[in-house]
């Protein structure tokens, strides 16, 4: 037990009055986390989270991992734990920060005192330390004001900790702290990582793939589920809807224009998914959509596909590059899973010579050949559900 984790928080601090709701939800997302590594005690002080273990059982650096994949944390460091004398605080600082004390230019030493009843001033602390740390390291300069490096020490009541190097956190915020949408989860590239951006503002989501058995294997749908899962290490537990989409298809292939399939076709993704929405307290409904990348992404097509829906829909992906799109999808894991080949609904009945230019009263007369409602309830009710755990 003489290793803790300090985590900073991000855009949480800012938040005013929210801010003692959102430190709650991030406490109890990370509290979830860590499940199944051992008994953790979670707190924060003046905006930093503490996460300690209980007992030497607890799993330290796996821990580590799965927090930086934790949104509302900005940054992650570990702490070691050392005697309160200051020699031994000096030791422990040339262990734990030596090879980050030879790269620096400079340093200062912060000390933050908890046990006040200890016998040096939290300055006289910082002075000491950085005068023995200034003679080992004689090629890194003590700069008070703006140190390439701050070696953070800690007086508490059993120990000191000596702060190691913080790294980078996942940013943005917890996830509930910003409502619920329902994200459209194909396994292309670009709907895992267009999840991730929301998610990443703080909103729980709930996937809806639509799968086209047997047009589309069971491999397809595994590989979503797949690509849940790398997502709920983000996102936290996950369930996805899996909508029967076979019988709609068969109904526009047979009974609507060729050029007008896809657009007619992610029309009734749009009204089903507001459906799963309106039924789990959703306010937004995500794609991957990005402007241009086919046919069925254009303005006027963007335009038409969600007229049929009240809910805003949100494309986070709008306008990057694919390149962007890909580095972050391999950022987060889900790249080497969505390239595998397995076919997407929206491949298996791709009209020749799609509209990119529709027009609502040509799509509307179309649909006029369809029982819309009853195709929808009947997807509605066999959808199924799957519960995905990080
Ligand atoms: P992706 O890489 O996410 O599959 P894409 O570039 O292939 O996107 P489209 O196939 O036109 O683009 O799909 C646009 C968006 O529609 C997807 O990003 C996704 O949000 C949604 N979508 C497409 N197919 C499905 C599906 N089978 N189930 C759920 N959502 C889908
Ligand atoms: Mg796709």
């Amino acid at each position: 037990m003489n290793d803790m984790i300090l985590l900073k928080q991000g855009e949480v601090v800012l938040k005013g009055l929210n801010r003692r709701s959102f430190e709650m939800k991030l406490m109890a997302n990370i509290r979830r986390r860590l499940r199944g590594l051992g008994e953790f005690r979670v707190y924060t002080v003046q905006s930093t989270i503490y996460v300690e273990p209980e007992s030497d059982a607890c799993d330290m650096d796996e821990a580590f991992e799965r927090l930086k994949k934790v949104f509302g944390i900005i940054s992650l460091s570990r702490a070691m734990a050392c005697g309160k004398e200051p020699d031994a605080i000096v030791a422990a600082a040339a262990e734990y920060l030596g090879e980050a004390m030879e790269e620096a230019k400079s340093f200062k030493v912060e000390t933050r005192r908890a046990d006040k009843s200890f016998p040096m001033t939290s300055i006289q602390v910082s002075q000491y330390v950085g005068g023995e740390l200034a003679d080992r390291f004689p090629d890194t300069k003590v700069d008070v004001h703006e140190p390439e490096l701050t070696v953070h020490v800690e007086i508490r009541d059993y120990s000191a900790y000596v702060h190691g190097p913080a790294v980078r956190g996942a940013g943005g915020m917890p996830v509930g702290s910003n409502g619920r949408a329902v994200t459209l989860l194909s396994g292309g590239i670009d709907s895992p990582v267009s999840s991730y951006m929301i998610a990443k503002r703080g909103v729980q989501l709930i996937p809806v793939h639509f799968f086209s058995f047997p047009y589309t294997s069971e491999l397809a749908k595994e590989k979503v589920l797949d690509l849940a899962k790398i997502l709920t290490d983000w996102c936290g537990r996950l369930t996805v809807e899996i909508v029967p989409f076979t019988h709609i298809q068969e109904e526009i292939r047979s009974k609507c224009p060729e050029e007008l399939f896809t657009l007619i076709m992610r029309r009734f993704m749009m009204r089903i998914s507001q459906k799963i929405a309106d039924s789990n307290g959703c306010s937004a409904l995500v794609t991957g959509e990005n402007l241009g990348q086919v046919a069925s992404q254009t303005m006027q097509a963007m335009a038409v596909t969600e007229e049929c829906v009240s809910l805003p829909v949100l494309r986070p992906l709008v306008g990057m590059d694919k390149r962007e799109i890909i580095a972050i999808a391999r950022d987060i894991g889900t790249f080497d899973t969505s390239i595998l080949p397995y076919e997407d609904c929206c491949t298996v009945f791709t009209p020749r010579h799609p509209r990119t230019k529709p027009n609502l009263a040509e799509i509307l007369e179309a649909e006029a050949a369809l029982d819309v409602d009853a195709l929808v309830d009947e997807a509605l009710k066999n959808t199924e559900r799957v519960k995905i755990q990080p």
